[in-house]
C-alpha cells in the first residue's frame, strides 16, 4: 500500500462551543473545558482519516501558545507537533511534500467577517491579507503554505462562515460548520453529533484525494497587507523591498512563495 501520511493543522476559535476569547486561553478556568473539546475533534478527525487508509498522522497544534491539545488523550496513531518553532511555517509547521493531503480542525472566518465567530486574521492586527487581489482567511493562507510543498487541503471544520470562505477557494473541499453565529452569539451542534460529522467528514475527503487540487496562485506573488493601526504599516514598510500603498497597506511582490512566508512572518 502506498503511503497516505496527513498533516492536521488544529485552531481553537473554530472548536464546538467556543464563542468567547477566554475559552480559548490558557490562563483562564473555562479554557480546560474547550481544550478536551478540541483534543475529541482532532480524534474524529483521525479516526476517519484512518478508517480510509492512513498510514500516518501529524497533528500541529495551531492556536496561541501552542499547547492545548492534551497529549495523553490524543489518538495514539498521531504524532503531536507543540509549541512554536519560531520560523515562517507557523500553524503549518512539520509539513512537507511526503504527506498526502492536509486537513484543518477549529478554524475560523477571516477579520471583519460579519456574523463570524472570534474572526480575526493572523495576530488579529491584520484587516485584510490578499495575495495577488484575493483576500485571505488564515486558512487560504495555510493552504498556499500546503501547496507550496504541493499538498492539497481536503477538509475544515469550523463556523459555518469559514466553511463558506474555504469552498469559494478550494473547489470539492469538504467542510462541516459546527457552528453558526449570530451576532456575539451563536448556535453549536452538540459537541458529540459535531465529531460524528467531522469523523465522516474526513473519511469522504480521503476519498477525494486525488481529485483536490493544492490551492495555487501564479507567481509571482503580490500580497498586500492592509493593518487595522497604521503603526504597524510603519513598521512593516521597513521590510526589505516592501512598497508603501497607503496609510495603512503594504505590499511585497515575490516570484518564490517561501519569500512571502518570510514577509508574513516579520509583519503578521
Ligand atoms: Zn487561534
Amino acid at each position: 500500500m502506498a503511503s497516505k501520511k496527513i498533516f492536521i493543522s488544529v485552531d481553537m476559535e473554530g472548536i464546538t462551543g467556543v464563542i468567547d476569547w477566554a475559552e480559548t486561553e490558557s490562563d483562564k478556568a473555562e479554557y480546560q473545558y474547550f481544550r478536551k473539546i478540541m483534543t475529541d475533534e482532532v480524534n474524529a478527525a483521525i479516526e476517519g482519516a484512518l478508517e480510509k487508509g492512513a498510514t500516518a498522522i501529524v497533528v500541529r497544534d495551531a492556536h496561541g501558545n501552542a499547547k492545548n491539545i492534551i497529549p495523553d488523550q490524543l489518538h495514539e496513531k498521531a504524532r503531536l507537533l507543540r509549541a512554536w518553532a519560531n520560523s515562517p511555517w507557523v500553524m503549518m509547521e512539520g509539513i512537507d511534500e511526503s504527506f498526502a493531503a492536509a486537513i484543518f480542525i477549529g478554524y475560523h472566518a477571516k477579520a471583519m467577517t460579519a456574523q463570524g465567530t472570534l474572526s480575526h486574521t493572523m495576530r488579529g492586527d491584520i484587516f485584510d491579507l490578499r495575495v495577488n487581489g484575493i483576500s485571505l482567511p488564515e486558512l487560504g493562507w495555510n493552504a498556499l503554505i500546503a501547496n507550496h510543498v504541493n499538498v492539497p487541503v481536503i477538509f475544515v471544520s469550523g463556523d459555518n462562515l469559514i466553511c463558506q470562505q474555504a469552498r469559494e477557494l478550494i473547489p470539492g473541499i469538504e467542510t462541516v460548520a459546527v457552528k453558526q453565529g449570530f451576532g456575539e452569539a451563536n448556535l453549536n451542534l452538540n459537541p458529540k453529533a459535531a465529531q460524528e460529522k467531522i469523523r465522516q467528514g474526513v473519511a469522504s475527503a480521503m476519498e477525494k484525494i486525488d481529485k483536490i487540487a493544492p490551492f495555487r496562485l501564479k507567481a509571482p506573488y503580490t500580497m498586500e497587507i492592509a493593518y487595522k493601526k497604521t503603526r504597524l504599516a510603519n513598521q512593516a514598510a521597513w521590510y526589505p523591498g516592501a512598497e508603501r500603498k497607503n496609510d495603512y497597506t503594504v505590499s511585497l511582490t515575490c516570484e518564490n512563495f517561501f519569500d512571502c512566508m518570510k514577509f508574513l512572518y516579520f509583519v503578521g
